[in-house]
Parts: structure tokens; sequence; C-alpha cells
């Protein structure tokens, strides 16, 4: 997948890695446009090294600072600098907007991250610029609690220690990390959460979390992943409109089974895996609505166009509510996040539901622009979400996420999103 990069995108990078801020500004200035990945990804190695004006230039650039990095170890810049103990770097991060409390693709926050190596100076920094003390990550960390884990074991000798001195010292280091988070915690986790939720509740939406059984739906228009799709009588086969080839059949979902959406008829997802040489774009997804789904029929693929296993959903479980996370940004209408105090903002990282679903809000795993309507300029609703890992295997990369997103007012307004770390 390297190879879809161009050279100077990687060179870029390597650029940024070693601090020449020379290069990198004559790299840009060169007239070509990087993608937003490469400009990330430079962003991060830059900020891993401490190097404070190349991430200035990159920032002055374009580069978005709550986008992942590619490849591993992917991460943020943000979590990249804390991992340099680059305080000049984390605060010119936040200053342009990097979100201290997201998540990096193993759940960890910055500010966990930190607290964990007992840095008070980077733990200050983070604070002031809104990390809050008691997001709980994926993991179950709350960075007031990694501080009293690593109090009692350096008091347990449990750290790297020599002498009762060194000991005494860590554990005080911890001591003062754990009563600087204590300050930093002004509404708890509990009230932080409540907040969020009650100022987001008008935004609530329906979701419905895919449980899925091995073959084909016994009703054949029925929700499915892979599998046969339903095509009108007659009609060819959609082929990818970069390469021509015939695509595959990723998922179908039929709108009224799931009925707290409000909507009807048949989305089906199709992508091509080719990897098109050159293209500047993860591989093609297309989707398209069909309102009568009684008059399509399921076709059989002919090579080169593999089915994927099919699985089908045994049983439409109740809707959940699903509710906005703030990587859904730039757009003011959606929801003004600054409205929020600061650890409510941290605590609506956690609501989005993530796995494959129907319905709801995108669960996004960096910052995502919520696509809009041609015709009534709405923000589109999710329709299906589908995720690395998940029913489809890995046709995201290992940790990415497809939406599909169709105007409610408008069928057949649909657009496909994905977040793949190597675009
Ligand atoms: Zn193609
Ligand atoms: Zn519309």
């Amino acid at each position: 997948m390297r190879d879809k990069w161009e050279p100077w995108e990687y060179e870029l990078g390597d650029l940024a890695e070693k601090g020449d801020v020379d290069a990198v500004s004559s790299a840009l200035a060169s007239g070509r446009n990087a993608r937003s990945r490469a400009l990330a990804t430079a962003l991060c190695r830059s900020a891993n090294h401490g190097h404070l004006p190349v991430v200035e230039l990159l920032l002055a650039s374009g580069a978005r600072p709550n986008l992942l990095r590619q490849g591993d170890p992917t991460m943020t810049a943000l979590v990249a600098a804390v991992h340099a103990r680059a305080i000049g770097v984390i605060e010119a991060l936040l200053r342009a907007g990097a979100d201290p409390n997201q998540p990096d693709p193993h759940g960890h926050t910055a500010l966990a991250i930190a607290t964990s190596s007992g840095d008070l100076d980077v733990i200050e920094a983070l604070l002031r610029g809104g990390a809050a003390a008691n997001l709980e990550a994926s993991k179950g960390e709350r960075p007031t609690r990694i501080a009293q884990i690593r109090q009692s074991e350096a008091t347990a000798g449990l750290l790297a220690a020599k002498t009762e001195d060194e000991k005494l010292a860590l554990a005080e280091k911890y001591a003062a990390v754990g009563a600087l988070l204590k300050k930093g915690d002004q509404i708890g986790a509990t009230t932080a959460a409540k907040r969020a939720k009650a100022a987001l509740a008008a935004l609530g939406r329906p979701a419905y979390a895919l449980k899925l059984a091995k073959g084909e739906a016994a009703d054949p228009s029925a929700t499915q992943i892979g599998g046969e799709p339903l095509l009108p009588p007659g009609a060819p086969w959609p082929v990818c409109r970069v390469c021509a080839a015939p695509m595959m059949h990723l998922a179908r979902v039929r709108l009224g089974d799931f009925e707290a959406l409000g909507a009807s008829g048949v989305v089906q997802l199709f992508e091509c895996r080719h990897l098109h040489a050159n293209a500047r774009a993860p591989a093609e997804l297309v989707a398209e609505h069909h309102e009568d789904g009684a008059r399509l029929e399921r076709r059989a693929p002919s090579p080169p166009a593999r089915p994927i296993p099919p699985q089908h959903v045994k049983q439409v479980p109740k809707p959940k509510v699903d509710l906005p996370s703030p990587l859904l940004v730039s757009d003011p209408r959606l929801f003004d996040w600054k409205t929020l105090h600061a650890e409510s903002r941290a605590a609506a990282h956690l609501f989005a539901i993530g796995g494959d679903k129907v319905g709801g809000w995108p669960a996004a795993s960096e910052e995502l622009v919520v696509p809009r309507c041609p015709d009534c300029d709405e923000l589109l609703s999710l329709r299906l979400q589908l995720v690395a890992k998940g029913a489809t295997g890995f046709v995201f990369g290992s940790r990415g996420r497809a939406f599909v997103l169709e105007c409610r007012t408008h069928a057949g307004r649909i657009a496909c999103v994905v977040q793949h770390d190597d675009w």
C-alpha cells in the first residue's frame, strides 16, 4: 500500500523528522499539494523529535493536528510530542486546535501517557490546554488512577529505582502528579458525562449495533454483509469508475428493518479492491439507494468480482441513542463544542457507538467532516458504519472505518467516507 504515496510525500516526512525547516519549506513551496495524511505524518514525525520550527511551519501550511499519522505507530502529533516531552511543540499544537482528549487507536489519551511517565511540565501544559484528568479511555485508564497506581508501584519498589532514595523520589513524584491531576479534575467524570449528554440530547440518533450470523439471509432482500447483491433485472454489474473493474459487494441495508430510522428502501455498498496506481484516494466505494427493493433480484458475482463471505442479521436489536463526538468537526451547525466545559467535551469522546452499525453518528477515529446534501445542505445521516476487524474483515486497512451517509429528506443523496491511515 505504501507505494501509493508520491516519493516527495515520504521525503517530506523524513525532512520533518530531521528538523530541516528550510528543506521542508522548499518542498511545501514547490506548488504540489501534499495529501492530508502526508502532512499529518510529517507533523507527527517532527513533533516526535521536538522540532518546533518545522511543527509551526507545517501547521501554518495546513497540517491538521487531529489526523493520525500513517503506519505504525499510528498516533496524533500531540501524543508524539508528549512522548518527546516537547513542551513548546505541545503548546503550539494545542494552540492550533489539537484535541487534548482524542484517544489514540489504542484508547490512550495524551494525558494518560504523560501521567504514566510522570512528567509534571507536560501534564501541566496538557491540563492548561483542556485535557481531562478523569477521562476514562477505552482501556479504563483514568489519568488520576494511573498516578495512584504509579505511586504505589514506586513505594513497592516495582519501578526502576536502585536505592531507597530513588524509590522515595519516585513515590514523591507520582504523589505530586496525583495532586496536580486532582486540581485539574474540577467537575468529575460522572458530572462531566451527564452534562455533555444533556447538552447533546437533541442530537441523539437511533443506532443499531449489527449482530451477524454466517450465511446468506433467507429473505433475499434482507440486510446482510457480503454475499450476493440485489440488482435491477438486466442491469450491469457495478464497475469501478477509476479502473472499470467489477466491484465487490460489501453490504446491503434494508432501511425498513431499522424502524427508528424512519427510512425505506435498500442501500447497497460496493468496493473496488484494486490498488489504483498512483491514485490519491483510497479504494473506490460506491453506495446506491433503491427505493423498491422488491423489484431487485439477487445476482451471483462472476469472476473477478469475488464475493466476501455472506453474513446476515439474525435479529434486529433494540436501537440505542448515539451521540456525536467532538471529532466530528468543522461545522458550527452540528454543535459548538466550545460551549461545553472542557471535561464534558472530553467525556463526549466516549459516546459514539463503535463497531459495525446502522444509523447513529460516525464513530470517527480522527477528525471527520460530515458531508452535506447537495440539495438541502443538511448534514447527511449515517446509514452504515463498517470497521476494520468487523464483519467485513480488514477491507479498510488495520484500523480504518467506512461510513455510508445519506440525506434524510433526499433518498439517494449518498456519500461514502473512508478513514484509512494510508491516505
Ligand atoms: Zn477500481
Ligand atoms: Zn437533502
